[in-house]
């Protein structure tokens, strides 16, 4: 009996570790001398500046000389860039080099490929990763612990989607499906779970939030990559979008709708959503609606590749077509309206586009200035992670430069607010990667 009490504490305190984000590795001190900072906020580089790190968080920034204690690590700048580590808002870490249907396979494998896809990420600037989408949590915790490198990742888990919605990924000989019969594969390996009633819904969430979700996704309409979903439909019932609402809200998060359409936009805000992923086909009265009510939109400057790899001819690539163009008028409507905008890649299923990451935030050019861009990339992406509250899993400042946030920060060789295209080759031009305050990158010369 007492041992079987032990080893009941033993599994709460490792769970408890996870839900905190795990163990800092960082005990040590970093100084960053001579270095020019970009705060993630501002769109000008500070005078040459001095940059404390102790444990994981900056502990300050100072014009003036900082002497170095014994035992700090000292990392001379030479007049080159500090900034915050990049965000990508809309990430699916497990679904990057795997297949569609190997991400239905062997759990082990799709683990070990995310877990290096992870430290490449990581090795991008990428210091965080909102996932909205996919078995995430066992990568999160791999990551939090130490035993891999990768960016922070703020999970949603399973995407919940309606039969025949935009994650359903079943094949028609797989229906019908019996409500609270036998599960498909999708929805066993946790990549997508199907809710046809807002009870439905209701444990989904709740399922999703039990494993350490921060925030919940769920598709509100069509999409483009999904067999079953024409783009124009509107999914969820006001009611079943209510339900996931109202379960992360009791849980102190937000839910995050994939939405294209006037229509599907305009009932999740109705239902009470935060974030609008993707909105490409909005119209001006949406646009208005989400900057009066202070909705975010999550958007991807979405790369012509990704739509030219769709077969010609195929469903998805007729939905594409359709999408694309709505690239340029969504980012038009949203700088209008000024719209809470985040930025984001959704790369799905090409590890090629993956390495593509910084030049996909550097495309924004066409639209944002690069200070504009980086901002969006990180101080701006930080505040939607933030509206996890109580479900944040990093609880701490991200994506900006100031004393007290956690020190998440790249060391550019160049200044990226003159020339936005050194995001675009990390390999070359960030010579220090520091997540946590720990350094996983130095190339500085010695
Ligand atoms: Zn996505």
């Amino acid at each position: 009996m007492a041992t079987l009490l032990l080893t009941l504490m033993a599994v709460g305190q490792s769970s408890a570790v996870r839900a905190q984000g795990g163990p800092s590795a960082s005990t040590g001190s970093t100084l960053f001398q001579n270095v020019r900072v970009f705060d993630g906020k501002s769109g000008s580089l500070s005078a040459p500046s001095y940059v404390l790190v102790k444990g994981n968080t900056i502990e300050r920034i100072s014009a003036a000389p900082i002497a170095a204690d014994p035992g700090v690590t000292i990392l001379a700048g030479g007049g080159r860039t500090l900034m915050p580590g990049l965000i990508d808002a809309h990430w699916h870490a497990m679904l990057i080099r795997v297949t569609p249907a190997q991400s239905f396979g062997d759990v082990g494998y799709v683990n070990l490929v995310a877990a290096a896809e992870a430290t490449d990420t990581l090795m991008r600037g990428f210091t965080t990763v909102r996932d909205v989408g996919g078995p995430v949590f066992g990568l999160k915790a791999a990551i939090d612990e130490g035993i891999v490198s990768g960016p922070r990742i703020y999970p949603s888990g399973a995407v919940i989607t309606v039969t025949s919605g935009h994650g359903d990924f079943r094949q028609l000989s797989d229906l019908p499906r019996t409500i609270g019969g036998m599960l498909h594969r999708m929805e066993v390996v946790g990549g997508a779970m199907v809710a046809d009633s807002p009870d439905e819904v209701r444990v989904r969430t709740r399922e999703q939030l039990m494993q350490g979700a921060s925030q919940i996704k769920l598709t509100a309409g069509g999409g483009v990559s999904s067999p079953f979903s024409p783009i124009d439909v509107s999914t969820f019932t006001e009611a079943e979008l209510r339900a996931a609402v109202e379960a992360a809200e009791n849980w102190g998060t937000y839910v995050a709708a994939h939405a294209f359409t006037p229509a599907a936009i305009q009932r999740s805000i109705a239902a009470g959503v935060k974030c609008i992923e993707h909105g490409m086909l909005m119209d001006e009265e949406t646009a208005k609606l989400m900057a009066d009510k202070g909705i975010w939109l999550s958007m991807q400057p979405l790369p012509e590749d990704l739509k030219l790899g769709f077969p010609v001819g195929s469903v998805q690539r007729a939905k594409a077509e359709e999408v694309w163009p709505g690239i340029a008028k969504t980012y038009e409507l949203a700088k209008k309206y000024k719209i809470k905008t985040a930025w984001g890649t959704d790369v799905l299923f090409s590890a090629a586009l993956a390495r593509q990451q910084g030049a996909i935030l550097a495309s924004l050019s066409r639209w944002y200035t690069p200070a504009e861009a980086l901002v969006m990339a990180t101080s701006t992406n930080a505040e939607l992670l933030a509206l996890s509250g109580k479900r944040n899993p990093y609880p701490g400042k991200l994506g900006v430069v100031e004393q007290g946030a956690l020190a998440d920060l790249l060391l550019v060789d160049g200044n990226p607010l003159d020339n936005i295209s050194l995001i675009a080759d990390p390999g070359k031009n960030f010579l220090v990667i520091m997540k946590d305050g720990r350094v996983y990158k130095n190339t500085l010369p010695k």
